[in-house]
């Protein structure tokens, strides 16, 4: 294990690491399609290039473009807010759209049930739920259900005082409802009363169009035509710096690519860095990635480790996404190098991983903060998500952790990798 107190010495050493996570987040929330998307991509592949000595190769991701002009909300008694409209939304008309609302709380399945006959004609309005807690219901699916019970528009509130919430309709082409992210505020004035259901009006103004971004990969190749997957995404939202989400992933693959960048050659695997967009948009960026790879070069990819909010909290965990086979082995690395991890297994579909894991790759999401309401996870997706809620040690350990993970996955013996594979225990 002697590579290992290297890699902490090394990543402990590396000052380069907290400078590129003020870069990132320097270059503003990141919206795919805007200049800070453009200008994070351009600074990522100056920092890969300079620590792998390595050109990158960009693959065009092309997409359903859009943007809002504007988002408001009038409450009953004419005050207008604002909202932020969540990616994707269809525009409502020039006037906006005026309906009752409908509160159905948390937006469980069982509460859109026992209000089927309450939901069509009428704003739908669901919260925001921490998203890394186990059983939480994604904002896709509220959305999903208020659009099938024939809902014409969609709010969501996040739970941060005075912030709005971001996070995409998951809406790709096609016919959807408004859907906007609300404070709590705006949502506590949209309460059912004795006279009825409030009335309010929605207004957001799009634009869309065909739009054009990248995924961007580094190849440091080992002695076979074998490779571990080391990603991140670049997207987040605008009107936040996605600190945690995810300048945190991005800064800490930068400073695994230079912790190992030397010693990759003699590795029995490669390490492949990619940097992916549009994720917050449906993971779109390493969906094409990933079916464009064919099943051929599946079978290369030993394992993908997916770094996606690694800062904002001390505590880690690996979503394995189903491959049982898979977690002795992060569980050995990470107590050879005395960082505590969880494991939670379930396939979570709420990042670039979940692509890979769906084409039978082993694949796996580290997360910071999982399960725990008081980490700064909670400020994901809302105006908060702020370099000021990630700490320098937070970002360390998971680099730490993540280079001694991609290092072992790479020297594997075959049949050790082979169990990765598999679903179940033996
Ligand atoms: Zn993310």
């Amino acid at each position: 294990m002697a590579h290992m107190t290297n890699l902490r010495a090394r990543i402990a050493a590396d000052r380069q690491l907290w400078t590129d996570f003020n870069a990132i987040c320097d270059c503003g929330g990141r919206l795919a399609g805007t200049a800070g998307e453009r200008k994070a991509f351009a600074v990522l592949e100056a920092q890969a290039e300079a620590a792998t000595k390595a050109r990158g190769r960009s693959i065009t991701v092309p997409y359903g473009g859009w943007s809002a002009k504007n988002a408001r909300l009038r409450l009953p008694g004419e005050q207008w807010v604002a909202c932020h409209a969540l990616v994707r939304s269809v525009a409502t008309s020039p006037g906006g759209l005026t309906a009752e609302v409908i509160d159905l709380g948390r937006g469980t399945p069982e509460e859109f049930a026992a209000h089927a006959d309450d939901i069509t004609g009428r704003i739908v309005l669901v919260r925001h739920e921490l998203m890394f807690a186990a059983g939480t219901i994604h904002r896709r699916r509220k959305y999903m259900a208020a659009l099938q019970a024939g809902a014409v528009g969609f709010l969501i509130a996040g739970s941060v005082a005075g912030q709005t919430v971001a996070g995409s309709s998951g809406r790709q082409d096609g016919p959807g409802i408004p859907a906007a992210g609300i404070t709590p505020q705006a949502a506590a004035a949209l309460r059912r009363t004795a006279r009825g259901w409030p009335v309010a009006t929605l207004l957001i103004e799009t634009e869309e169009g065909p739009a054009q971004t990248r995924t961007l990969v580094f190849d440091l190749p080992g002695r076979s035509d074998e490779w571990v997957v080391l990603s991140a995404h670049v997207d987040g939202h605008d009107g936040s710096e996605s600190a945690m989400d995810n300048a945190s992933g991005l800064a800490a693959v930068l400073a695994v690519l230079r912790a190992l960048a030397s010693q990759v050659k003699d590795f029995r695997r490669g390490v492949r860095a990619t940097f992916f967009s549009v994720e917050e948009w449906a993971l779109i960026g390493s969906a094409q990635y990933v079916a464009a790879l064919g099943q051929a070069a599946h079978r290369t990819i030993a394992l993908n480790v997916n770094l996606d909010c690694v800062g904002g909290s001390h505590s880690l965990a690996a979503l394995t996404s189903g491959f049982a086979g898979l977690e002795p082995f992060l569980l050995r690395v990470a107590e050879a190098m005395g960082i505590p991890l969880r494991t939670v297994r379930p396939l979570m579909q709420n990042s670039d991983h979940a692509n890979f894991a769906l084409a039978g790759i082993p694949a796996f999401r580290l997360v910071a903060g999982f399960d725990d309401p008081n980490a700064n996870l909670r400020y994901l997706l809302t105006p908060s998500d702020t370099r000021d809620k990630v700490e320098e040690t937070e970002l360390q350990q998971a680099a730490m952790l993540s280079a001694a993970i991609v290092a072992d996955a790479c020297n594997a013996l075959p049949q050790h990798a082979l169990q990765w594979r598999k679903a179940r225990l033996a």
